[in-house]
């Protein structure tokens, strides 16, 4: 009986990561029933709405997604992020988003091997802000919850107990934010009292983000609110070589969306030029959701074995990016598919 997984192209150069990444899934021989489902501007165009109930429809009855970007326009022009809107109608409420070093890539650091846990459904990201006087002043609304406080830290606690991380960093500014994360922080402690086993420590986010360029061999598990998340993760991503190697998943109580944590990269749309491996190793992290481990440890180990060779791999993994003998999104792809089938 063949999966059926909702496949969100996106923009940019969404359509060609992902496309990558359903040419390798299928290559495993699973069986993938693709229910293909616009989103953003393609969305608003064919049916005035860039976030169609369509699309959250598909998600809720196949259980599971793979996504592509979705470029959203800064400041009020166009429509709110799908990408956040599609985590909050669907309460997909923890992000996770593992950060390894990768043989064969270039990077400042060696024997990284985190795991950034955001809170995904509130912190600065409810989208309720509003003008208060015209050109001169607005504010936005922060909020934190015990609920959702409670259910990421334990996530976080839970994921190193089944994985065998030893170490919980709770990152906050509860100095300054004293109200919102001092909640968020409170909850941390409390909740890592359940968890003997697991160590924990907690940091100010502007010291972690100095901590994390200094030695990021010193974390493992780092459990954070929504904006922190964002940034914090993207940071993590540059140690080991970049956003196009950084794979993620939004998890629900039932429902899982799986993404790349890059954006939409403009520049690079309609190009063949884009790293597919973040978007890839989301499949693979789709895998294991499903419980196929002897497929997802098949697509990692080729991904890995074509980085660590170094021949069929995108601009982005050459010591030089203007190495002419880069090959394209699809020959990348194309390379994985081959090692997966030696
Ligand atoms: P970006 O992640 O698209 O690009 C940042 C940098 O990383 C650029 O230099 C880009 O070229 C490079 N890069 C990203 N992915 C790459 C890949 N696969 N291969 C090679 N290089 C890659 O971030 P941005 O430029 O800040 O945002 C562009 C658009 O994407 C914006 O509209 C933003 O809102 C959107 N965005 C969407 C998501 C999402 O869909 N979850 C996440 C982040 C940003």
């Amino acid at each position: 009986m063949a999966y059926r997984v909702t496949l969100i192209p996106g923009d940019g150069i969404g359509p060609e990561v992902i496309a990558a990444a359903r040419h390798v899934l299928d290559a495993t021989g699973l069986g993938f029933a693709w229910d293909v489902q616009a989103a953003g501007a393609e969305a608003l165009e064919k049916f005035g709405a860039p976030m169609p109930g369509a699309l959250l429809d598909s998600i809720r009855a196949n259980g599971v997604g793979l996504k592509g970007p979705i470029t959203t326009a800064l400041g009020t022009a166009g429509f709110r992020s799908v990408n956040v809107g599609i985590r909050q109608e669907l309460s997909l409420w923890a992000n996770l988003r593992p950060v390894k070093n990768v043989a064969g890539v270039d990077s400042r650091y060696e024997h990284v091997d985190l795991v950034v846990v955001r809170e995904n459904t509130e912190g600065m990201y409810t989208g309720i802000e509003h003008t208060v006087i015209p050109d001169q002043a607005a504010e936005a609304i922060r909020i934190i919850t015990r609920k959702a406080s409670e259910r990421i830290v334990r996530f976080a606690f839970e994921y190193a107990r089944s994985h065998g991380r030893r170490k919980v960093t709770a990152v906050h500014k509860a100095n300054v934010l004293k109200v919102t994360d001092g909640l968020f922080l409170g909850i941390a402690q409390e909740i890592a009292a359940q968890y003997p086993d697991i160590a924990f420590e907690h940091r100010i986010v502007d010291n972690m983000s100095m901590q994390l360029v200094r030695d990021p061999t010193q974390f493992d598990v780092i459990v954070t609110t929504n904006l922190f998340g964002d940034i914090l993760s993207d940071l993590c991503s540059g140690l080991v070589g970049g956003l196009g190697l950084a794979p993620g998943a939004n998890l629900g109580d039932k429902l899982a969306v799986f993404e790349p944590v890059h954006g939409s990269a403009p520049k690079y749309a309609g190009q063949n030029k884009a790293n597919p491996t973040a978007t890839i190793m989301s499949g693979v992290l789709l895998l294991r959701h499903l419980g196929e481990n002897a497929a997802a440890d098949r697509v990692e180990d080729a991904v890995l074995k074509v980085i660590a060779e170094g021949r069929f791999v995108t601009f982005d993994l050459k010591p030089d990016r203007n190495d002419p003998t880069a090959v394209g999104t699809r020959q990348m792809a194309e390379a994985i598919v081959k090692a997966m089938n030696p």
